[in-house]
This record gives structure tokens, C-alpha cells and sequence, in this order.
């Protein structure tokens, strides 16, 4: 007989955060950046803990350039040649503490994984990325990863639950990637019926992760600076965007005129765009997970960051949290019915 869990679990427009009486008093007196020291690696970081996706489009050496001014961390896309690379590395140093090398599980991705690291050691995180991260070749490759790089901090995912999350902190990750169909672009929880409601599976994998020492990011999901506060409401230790900073110059993909308005091409990494171009189609025996979207065009990514950031502060002001690491600690999450009024939705002039 199947298991049925009856526990409602959650996801951001599920809940609103509780304000709370608070002696700060202004956003500026919030501070965003977290110091962290990773369990295995045993390598600190200091920044503020958000990520731009390893999506081809996302997490490009342009967009790594632009955030990491602010702080903000990027997975760069694995679709990179060495020599482009070595020629990134060369003219941007200061860059290189805030992104990591993002590597798939085959044994072509460990060789150029191996280049990359052996020929820019400034470069000392790994993000090793699977849609599924339950199978035990994904655990095997961690633990081979681990062993070549001892001293690196490896980023592992995606799962949506404690044991598994365990199971791969003691594999030797440090930080876990958790989400599993949440995403802007992700059509996994249509194709396959497959996922786990966002907020929940942030507040179970970072109890899970938090009791190793280890750490986790909460990946995909959030449409918004309110959604971004949430997760780290819930005890994520960075939050990872994909949609959130698309439609950007520094983003990658096509830009689209169209009635005089720019749109950018935005797709998921398992479409069937992002497979014609990087696998030569959609193999037979796999369907397309991910769709592709027009994005109307943003600019520069300066003032997405800002907006993000402002919000973040603000949510701390309003849960008292004098640091972001003090979130989880103020966060009290109430369940709602409705979290915004809709009545100008369409008719908006701008914000
Ligand atoms: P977003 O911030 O856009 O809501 O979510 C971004 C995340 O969606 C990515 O970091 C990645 O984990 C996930 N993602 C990206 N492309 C795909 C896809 O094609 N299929 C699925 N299932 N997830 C995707």
C-alpha cells in the first residue's frame, strides 16, 4: 500500500513572515553578509549568501562580474572551454572567491572539472549539479570528487529530504542543494509528478544538514525579494535564482525585438532548447523538463540586485534580525490564505 503523508507541508505563497518588535533602527543597520566556515572543506567564505543559477543563461562569467561587486556568489555554467576560462581568470581575480566550477557526473565532466581546478586554483568551489541527486552513482561521484579535492568546497544536489541530505554531507559535500520542481522553468512536477513543496523541504533539509555542521541553499522557487526572505526565513544558508536574474545584459541566450519591445530568451536546463543545443536534441528515452520563456528585457543587473537586497534588509528590520543569520532565529511563519491583493494586477505602471 502507498504512504500517504497528511502533514500540510509548504511553499513561499503558503506563508507570510510575523513583524516583530525590534530596537534596530534602520534598514541600513541590517548586515547581509554571513561568515561561514564549511564542514568538510574546512574553507571560510565571506559574502552575501545569494547565488545566480549554473543555468547556461544565468551563470555567466558576465553575470559572475556584475554580482560579485555586491557580494553575491555565481555557479558558473559547465558549457565554458578552458581557454575561456584561464582568459576569465586572468583579467578578473577579484571575482574568483565568489564563484564556483559547476560539473555534471560523467567522466568528462571530472576531466575538465580536474583542468579547470588544476589550471586556476584560485578557483576552490565545486558545484556538481544533477536534476536527481537520489541515485547512488551521484553519491559514488561526490565521494570521488571529495577524494581528488580535499580541500575544495563542494556544493551537491538536487534533493528535497534529510536523509539524503545526510547522506551526502557524509559523502564529503559541504553545502546542499535543495529543490526538487520549484523552478521558474521547471516542468519536472508535470512530466513526472515529482517534488516537494519549497519552504518545507528548506526547514527539514536544513535541520537535517545543521545538525552535521553542514549547510544547505535553497534552489529555485522564488519570484520574488519577499520569496528570497522566506527561504532564509526557513534556514536556508544561501538562496539560489534563476528567474529571478534573468532577462539581464549579463545574461546568456538570444535577445528578441518584437513590436518595438526586447524580450531574452530563458529556458530550463532540461528543455528540449537547452538539450538541442548543448546534447544534439532530446535523447528518445527522455522527455523535456523544462520550458522555454521570453523574458522582457531588465537592463543592467544592478538594480535587480539592489531591489533584492533592499528587501532583504527590509525583511530583517520588520523580524528584528540585525544580521541575516539571525532570520531563522526571529522568523515566525504564519499560514495565509492569500498573501497579496491582486485588484491592479495587469494595470501596474511600474514599482
Ligand atoms: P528559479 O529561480 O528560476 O525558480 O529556479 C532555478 C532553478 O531551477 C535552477 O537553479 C535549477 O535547480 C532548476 N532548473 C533549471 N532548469 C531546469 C529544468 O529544465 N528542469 C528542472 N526540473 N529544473 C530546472
Amino acid at each position: 500500500m502507498p504512504n500517504i503523508i497528511n502533514d500540510v507541508k509548504l511553499d513561499f505563497k503558503d506563508v507570510l513572515l510575523r513583524p516583530k518588535r525590534s530596537t534596530l533602527r534602520s534598514r541600513s543597520d541590517v548586515n547581509l553578509f554571513r561568515e561561514i566556515t564549511f564542514r568538510n572543506s574546512k574553507q571560510s567564505y565571506k559574502g552575501i549568501p545569494l547565488i545566480a543559477s549554473n543555468m547556461d543563461t544565468i551563470g555567466t562569467f558576465e553575470m559572475a562580474k556584475a554580482i560579485s561587486k555586491h557580494g553575491l556568489f555565481t555557479t558558473i555554467h559547465k558549457y565554458y572551454t578552458l581557454e575561456q576560462w584561464k582568459e576569465f581568470a586572468q583579467n578578473n581575480a577579484e571575482c574568483l572567491p565568489y564563484i564556483a566550477a559547476s560539473s555534471g557526473t560523467g567522466e568528462d565532466d571530472f576531466e575538465r572539472l580536474k583542468q579547470i581546478l588544476t589550471e586556476i586554483p584560485a578557483v576552490r568551489f565545486i558545484c556538481i549539479d544533477v536534476a536527481n541527486g537520489y541515485s547512488q552513482h551521484f553519491v559514488e561521484y561526490v565521494r570521488k570528487v571529495r577524494a581528488a579535492f580535499p580541500a575544495h568546497t563542494i556544493i551537491a544536489g538536487n534533493v528535497v529530504t534529510g536523509e539524503m541530505v545526510e547522506e551526502l554531507i557524509l559523502s564529503g559535500a559541504d553545502v546542499i542543494k535543495v529543490g526538487i520542481g520549484p523552478g521558474s522553468v521547471c516542468t519536472t512536477r508535470i512530466k513526472t509528478g515529482v517534488g516537494y513543496p519549497q519552504l518545507s523541504a528548506v526547514i527539514e533539509c536544513a535541520d537535517a544538514a545543521h545538525g552535521l555542521q553542514g549547510h544547505i541553499i535553497s534552489d529555485g522557487g522564488c519570484t520574488c525579494p519577499g520569496d528570497v526572505a522566506k527561504a532564509f526565513g526557513a534556514g536556508a544558508d544561501f538562496v539560489m535564482m534563476g528567474g529571478m536574474f534573468a532577462g539581464h545584459d549579463q545574461c546568456g541566450g538570444e535577445t528578441i525585438q518584437r513590436n518595438g519591445k526586447k524580450y531574452k530568451l530563458f529556458y530550463g536546463m532540461s528543455s528540449s532548447t537547452a538539450m538541442d543545443k548543448h546534447a544534439g536534441g532530446v535523447a528518445e528515452y527522455r522527455a523535456s523538463e523544462g520550458k522555454t520563456v521570453e523574458v522582457p528585457y531588465r537592463g543592467d543587473v544592478e538594480s535587480t540586485v539592489l531591489d533584492i537586497l533592499g528587501g532583504l534588509r527590509s525583511a530583517c528590520t520588520y523580524t528584528g534580525a540585525a544580521k541575516l543569520k539571525e532570520l531563522p532565529r526571529r522568523a515566525t511563519f504564519i499560514r495565509c490564505t492569500q498573501q497579496v491583493n491582486q485588484v491592479y494586477d495587469g494595470v501596474t505602471k511600474g514599482d
